[in-house]
Formats: C-alpha cells, structure tokens, sequence
C-alpha cells in the first residue's frame, strides 16, 4: 500500500502533555519508512530505538534529535501494510490520541491506494531474546503471527494469552483498537517522574483497585495483552519492511522488542548468512 496524499494527527503527546502533530507524506515506491529530523528524512532502519518512559524513542545518530511515543503510529502503518511514507513531526513526540492505533489506521486507511510490496524479511532460522522472566522468541513462519503472554498482579487483569495471525484486516479490528493501559495505584509514581502529564481516560484504559475507571468500560475482555501485541507490531515496524515469522513473547517490552528488531536488522544486513528476504 502507498499513500495517495499527506495525513495529518495532531493532539497532545502522553508523557510531554504538550500539543503534537505529526504528518505522514506519500513517499516514492520503493524508498521506505523515514522520519524527517533536523530538514533530512532518515530512513527507519538507520534510526537508533530506545525504550524510555514506556515509550519507544527514536533518535537520529546525525543530528541527536529524538522523536518519542512513535509505536501506534508505526503499528498503523505496518499493521496496514504501508511501508513508503515519511514522518514529520513539529515536536519531540507523537499525539497520544486516545491510547490505541485506531485513529491512526483511520486516517491512514481513508488516504490509501495500491501499491507495490516490499520484500518480507523471514529469518532463516530462530532468533530469542531475553530479560529477567520476559523472553521473546522468533522462527520463520508464512506470514507474521503473534502468541503473546502477559501477567499483572491486578484482579481485572491476571494473565491473558492471546494468538493472532495478520490477515487482511485483521489488524485493524483485532489490535488496532486496544488502548495502552495503566493502573491508578501507579499514577503518582509516574506523575512524579515527569510522565504521563498527557494522561487521561480519554486516552488510556485506566484500572482501578475495583476495575476499570473508563465510563465507556474496556474495548475488548482482554484489551491489555491486546495492546501488548499492537505495541509489538510498531516496534517490529523498525525492521523497515514486513516480516514472516511467529513470534511468541511473554510479557514483552518496549527494550525487549528492540532487542529482536536490532537482530532482526542484523540478519537483515549481513548478505542473507542468518535470514533471507523473500517476496
Ligand atoms: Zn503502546
């Protein structure tokens, strides 16, 4: 898919509370994802990640600027199969809007037409990666499934698991609405390390001691580990090109997820010794 025109977002970013916006401009078949820094588009795959404030961070090694919160943006994008288009944001963050990738693969999808593939990358054999008791492990598949775990130690939350497959669609009605989620107990923790200032119920599923805070209550029964995936699928987005594998991750984070993309970008780059890219 390519973009026929530029799509605006603006709102405020989560952790900065400050007004953002962001604009996704078509891009020529062919060139990639690229974030614009400093007046240079750098394409995605030169772009260092880091996993600070729950968030995943982009920075440009030429000019040191970042761009934060960037995930559901590119989870919309790779979950909508839109691998040339440039970013160009005016602040340091992406707007939150209300917490998922929905409003984002609305205004995408509306903007949309046809247009050439790139290559997958298929690792030729499994790749893991792991920290404390989280892991994520990743084997070659035909096409690009998710089995996700995770465990909170809340009453509405506990363990949820959870399989999905991208199909057409599939993106958009099963992940693309599961909001990023948080717990009221936490939220002075976070206030008083200067994030979430952006916060609200307007743009997070929030649960209290007794459930969820959200009048309109929680979009799916299992929206977190929903979201977990969604968060997945934008930071795998950083490969720079669709990837065919099953990827099965317990409790998976931002830090986690870039470690694989990172040996994913390795095996990308070394001439096919470790992964191939395929049609
Ligand atoms: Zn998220």
């Amino acid at each position: 898919m390519i973009l026929a025109q530029a799509v605006e977002f603006e709102g405020r970013g989560l952790h900065g509370g400050r007004d953002a916006r962001v604009q996704i401009l078509p891009s020529r078949p062919g060139s990639g994802l690229s974030v614009i820094f400093d007046g240079h588009a750098r394409p995605i795959v030169s772009l260092e990640m880091s996993g600070r404030d729950r968030s995943t961070v982009l920075r440009d090694p030429a000019s040191g600027r970042e761009l934060g919160s960037v995930e559901h943006l590119l989870a919309a994008l790779a979950g909508l199969d839109v691998w040339d288009a440039t970013i160009a944001s005016e602040g340091d963050e992406v707007p939150v809007l209300d917490g998922s990738a929905l409003p984002f693969a609305r205004g995408l999808r509306a903007a949309m037409e046809q247009g050439p593939a790139p290559a997958a990358l298929v690792p030729s054999s499994s790749v893991r990666v792991e920290g404390g008791d989280a892991w994520i492990e990743a084997e070659p598949s035909d096409r690009l499934t998710l089995e996700v775990a995770v465990d909170f130690p809340h009453p509405r939350v506990g363990a949820q698991r959870l399989v999905w497959s991208k199909v057409d669609g599939s993106f958009l009605e099963d992940l693309s609405p599961a909001r990023t989620f948080g717990f009221l107990a936490e939220l002075p923790q976070l206030r008083a390390r200067g994030l979430a200032a952006g916060g609200g119920l307007d743009c997070a599923l929030v649960f209290g001691p007794d459930g969820v805070l959200n009048p309109e209550g929680a979009r799916f029964a299992d929206e977190p580990v929903r979201h977990k995936m969604l968060d997945l699928v934008g930071d795998l987005a950083l490969v720079g090109r669709p990837v065919r594998m099953r990827v099965m991750a317990k409790k998976p984070s931002h830090e986690l997820n870039h470690a694989l993309v990172r040996m994913l970008r390795l095996c990308c780059h070394d001439g096919g010794g470790r992964g191939k890219v395929d049609q």
